[in-house]
């Protein structure tokens, strides 16, 4: 068994049940992506539109992808056409945007949320107050998305406490608008965890992790 396969099978061992693995596979060949697939993997996330469109084309159909990066307006329509996920929607401006070239394109597209709980300025995301105002919005209009639940990335530190504690933010802002909104019948998943803290994530209430590095090794850049 290859070595990709090999992280694969030890990922999912141990991972609880519910909780979904994407691959991280920004910045690897298609034949590293093909390694995983073989092993079965199906779900894979990318964080950039131009390479995410040059593997769609080369890769096998069934794959489930998923958006992670920071995704400009003017990028929307060149992923629509296939994306499953988008990880990253940060403005009621983007969410407008995406339904409206998934109507085009007659497709329904999951959408989740990105929220800043990082100390870092240079993560992205709203603020939890930002997304409140966003989700109190008459969103009725936008047929052609479902909003699927929140993403977030916690710090990048040792101090894993302060981890702990900003996943514990992110998964009590999760369970605070699910409760407050009923109407979003398919808010079910809080995507947090990468492959330094998804243990951590996992802990506190990840239901999916954005794994790279574990699976691929170290990216070129
Ligand atoms: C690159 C990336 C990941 C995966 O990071 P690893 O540390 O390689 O597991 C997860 N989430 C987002 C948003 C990313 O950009």
């Amino acid at each position: 068994m290859n070595r990709i396969a090999e992280h694969i099978q030890m990922l999912r061992a141990s991972l609880p049940e519910g909780v979904t693995l994407v691959a991280v596979s920004k910045f690897h060949p298609a034949e590293a992506l093909m390694e995983a697939y073989e092993a079965g993997q199906r779900i894979f996330g990318e964080s950039r539109a131009q390479e995410l469109v040059a593997k769609q084309k080369e890769l096998p159909a069934d794959i489930e992808w998923h958006f992670i990066g920071t995704l400009q307006t003017n990028k929307v329509k060149d992923i629509v056409p296939f994306i499953h996920t988008i990880h990253s929607i940060d403005s009621l401006k983007l969410l407008q945007e995406v339904n409206k070239q998934a109507e085009k394109h007659d497709r329904i597209i999951r959408v989740l949320l990105e929220i800043h709980v990082a100390e870092e300025e240079t993560k992205h995301g709203m603020t939890p107050d930002e997304c409140r105002t966003l989700l109190d919005a008459d969103l009725s209009a936008l047929t052609h998305i479902h909003i699927g639940g929140l993403m977030g990335m916690a710090t990048f530190t040792d101090d894993m406490e302060r981890v702990r504690s900003e996943f514990r933010q992110l998964a009590a802002l999760f369970r605070e608008l699910k409760e407050k909104h009923p109407e979003l019948a398919d808010f079910k998943e809080l995507s947090m965890g990468m492959s330094h803290d998804y243990q951590i994530a996992v802990e506190e209430g990840s239901t999916m992790v954005r794994i790279g590095t574990n699976i691929f090794g170290e990216r070129q850049y």
